[in-house]
């Protein structure tokens, strides 16, 4: 398949009558998938009433079936279609994180939306976009759309429109690129379904702004203990992993610089995930700064970059610093540990 890169300078304005917008909002009306520019990762986005388009977002992922997708939406009043009511707290939510980055799980309207891209549950999960692009688009084609992030499934999700040409080309109809996304990490999931809301995937938004728009809501099981199975489906698969093995060290500077020279020595090519702050102090091959520690938002925006780069760069083994497990550390934290396979050495 020919896939189209179309450009797109998001500071214009009326996006929405812009000749690239228009192709792919006419694409996504003929059920062709098309990955957009979000505010956290790019998504690959396709109509979510067509199991003809959501079949063509799995088929091009390699994304396993029983793992449902996100439904965008530019307006409110397009939940009315496929979604049984509001609870108070979503209606909340929604009106202090709506557009941004909130995923929010409601009970589904039978026989609305395609099976496929709920994975046969009987609910669904929604957000709104806070991406000029992508609201663009949602308003231009009028469709909700279902958008996972745009990569190979297991792949670090994609923040530029390159890293999705890696990935997709010649297996999507086409690429919006508005440039890098900003947030860096997908969004926050919670579930309004029942009784106290509970985060199912840390994201965009933390539990901490969470809490002081709804009060109290809990974590889901699943994040904290591994034996539980996770509520969302897509939590149990292993995640933006980097082709070397990572590891997470949980311990002093001098316990990783023990671990590089170990690996060192035994003929590898070793690499380090770390921070700005610390990135000459390393001996590693290759030693990457993502963000800075005094500032987790640059970490959560440079994460998924700086994993492939190390594939870039073709280490043998990456070492990585870990992070405070509290506001976007928690999901940066989420992240990591599922691309490192849950490995974590302890000094
Ligand atoms: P992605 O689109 O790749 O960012 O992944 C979407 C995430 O939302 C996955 O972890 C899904 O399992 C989760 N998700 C989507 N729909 C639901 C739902 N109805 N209930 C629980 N989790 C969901
Ligand atoms: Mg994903």
């Amino acid at each position: 398949m020919n896939t189209k890169y179309w450009k797109v300078d998001n500071s214009v304005g009326n996006l929405e009558e812009y000749p690239q917008v228009l192709e792919a909002s006419e694409f996504l009306k003929k059920n062709e998938v098309v990955a957009i520019p979000t505010e956290t990762v790019y998504g690959l986005g396709g109509n979510a009433e067509s199991d003809e388009a959501v079949g063509k977002i799995f088929q091009a992922k390699g994304r396993p079936s029983d793992n449902p997708l996100i439904i965008h939406i530019a307006d409110k009043n397009q939940l009315n279609a496929f979604v049984k009511s509001i609870p108070d707290s979503a209606a909340q939510l929604m009106g202090a994180f709506w557009p941004g980055p909130l995923t929010i799980i409601f009970q589904k309207k039978d026989g609305t939306l395609s099976e496929k891209a709920t994975a046969g549950l009987e609910t669904v999960a929604v957000r709104m976009p806070n991406h000029p692009v992508a609201l663009a688009v949602l308003k231009s084609c009028q469709l909700p759309i279902a958008a996972p992030s745009a990569n190979t499934s297991g792949k670090p999700s994609p923040t530029t429109g390159a890293h999705v040409l890696e990935d997709l080309n010649g297996k999507v109809a086409g690429i919006l690129d508005g440039g890098a996304t900003g947030v860096g990490v997908e969004s926050t999931v919670i579930d309004c379904t029942e009784g106290i809301p509970v985060i199912l995937r840390p994201g965009g938004i933390t539990k901490e702004q969470v809490e002081a728009v709804i009060g109290e809501v809990r974590m889901d099981k699943a994040l904290t203990d591994l034996a539980s199975a996770p509520k969302s489906p897509g939590m149990k698969y292993q995640h933006y992993a980097p082709n070397a093995p990572l590891y997470l060290v949980n311990g002093s500077k001098l316990f990783l610089d023990s671990l590089v020279a170990e690996k060192k020595a035994e003929g590898l090519r070793v690499g380090v995930l770390t921070t700005e702050e610390q990135v000459g102090a390393y001996e590693a091959d290759v030693v990457l700064a993502c963000g800075y520690r005094s500032d987790l938002e640059t970490v959560a925006s440079r994460l998924y970059q700086t994993l492939r780069s190390f594939n870039d760069a073709g280490v043998d083994i990456i070492f990585s610093e870990m992070f405070p497990n509290e506001g976007v550390g928690q999901a940066i934290m989420n992240r990591l540990e599922k691309a490192a396979g849950h490995r974590v050495l302890v000094e």
